[in-house]
């Protein structure tokens, strides 16, 4: 008997549209749009979620699109900030188009954090890999949530400065290191997946190199089956945030647990488990990442690593959930303080991480 998959941690993408046309991805190549279509989370669904699944503590809404376009973002943030949920944007956004309304709600609401993607440090170097981005535009835009941050005294969201190195955008990093600083983010380098991009000095010189290969992409991307699971704006279940070729299930019309313990997402695991053969109607049948995983180039996942780990945790949150659901208010305090206690145990990383895009 499998075990029972009911996570605190979900992601629901807020978006699979996107202004910019960023030359390597695969929105603005149409792929998206083909295989899981092009839309934004709506604000009835999202609340029907959550007021259905009260042991969901985090949402991950960034994936494939621009999160800051939804139209329903400013009551989604605040929906959520009243039912003690947990919003972030840590996969990604481009930061370009958010308006006033949603910087206070971000502010107000103590949205966790966003990772901002800027490859340069000018206007020029940024818009050749952002295509259609202003780089001015996003230094403002951050510059108005600092000052919103400030005036209410509270550090969130916690902000993120993505850099991908892309070679000739790379003697760039000193001065985007330095704005960050200034503005009060975190900064993180990663290197592109162009052959080659291992070996670039320039991008390694900035910090310790995590290179993500399948192994570790099991680890990370895979486990979210288990650990994170994504699910697309309409509700279609996807799994992982990678899969855009077709779902397993559908979080809105079966349930979102239902759907996470539905019969197709189980084979899926049991395949990334190395328990079952691949499956046409399985997504991660033409995943390049199983298939090398199926030629022996990376580990199966073991049991061990699919689980929230050990009784305790899981004790912490069934009680997290009833704190989250009984007093909201008391919830947030305690989870705030908790990630600076953390901090100040674990002091913030400046890493390079390397994608293979996938
Ligand atoms: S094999 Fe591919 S589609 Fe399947 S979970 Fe892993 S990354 Fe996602």
């Amino acid at each position: 008997m499998p075990p029972w998959i009911q996570p605190p941690r979900i992601r629901l993408g807020a978006s699979t549209t996107c202004q910019l046309h960023c030359p390597l991805c695969p929105t603005t190549r149409g792929e998206v749009r083909k295989g899981i279509g092009t839309g934004f989370l709506k604000f009835e669904d999202f609340r029907g979620l959550v007021d259905e699944n009260p042991w969901v503590l985090d949402i991950e809404l960034s994936t494939w699109g621009e999160p800051f376009l939804n139209p329903d973002l400013s009551a989604i943030v605040e929906y959520a900030h009243r039912k003690g949920v947990s919003l972030s944007a840590g996969n990604g956004s481009n930061f370009n188009d958010v308006p006033q309304t949603v910087l206070e709600a971000l502010v107000r609401c103590e949205f966790w954090s966003i990772t901002c993607a800027l490859d340069g440090a000018c206007q020029k170097t940024h818009s050749r890999y952002r295509a259609g981005g202003d780089f001015d535009r996003v230094i403002g835009n951050i510059r108005r949530l600092n000052s919103l941050k400030a005036a209410r005294g509270t550090p969130f969201p916690l902000l993120k400065w993505q850099f991908v190195a892309l070679g000739d955008n790379e003697g760039e990093i000193p001065a985007a290191r330095e704005l960050a600083r200034e503005l009060g983010m975190e900064f993180f380098v990663k290197l592109s997946w162009e052959p080659g991009a291992e070996g670039r000095a320039a991008a390694q010189a900035a910090g310790p190199v995590t290179v993500y290969d399948t192994d570790l992409i099991l680890r990370r991307i895979c486990t979210q089956l288990w650990r994170q699971p994504q699910i697309n704006f309409d509700g279609r279940l996807l799994g992982c945030c990678s899969n855009f070729w077709a779902d397993l299930g559908d979080a809105f019309t079966e349930g979102l647990v239902e759907s996470l313990n539905g019969e197709r997402i189980g084979y899926a695991r049991r395949m990334l488990m190395g328990q079952a053969p691949p499956r046409a109607d399985i997504p991660c049948a033409s995943c390049p990442t199983y298939r090398e995983a199926a030629e022996g180039k990376a580990r199966w996942i073991t049991p061990a690593e699919t689980v929230w780990p050990g009784s305790f945790a899981s004790a912490a949150f069934r009680g997290a959930s009833w704190l989250k659901t009984a007093h909201p208010g008391a919830f947030r305090r305690l989870r705030r303080e908790a990630y600076f206690a953390w901090r100040r145990l674990r002091p913030s990383p400046s890493a390079i991480v390397r994608s293979d895009g996938r």
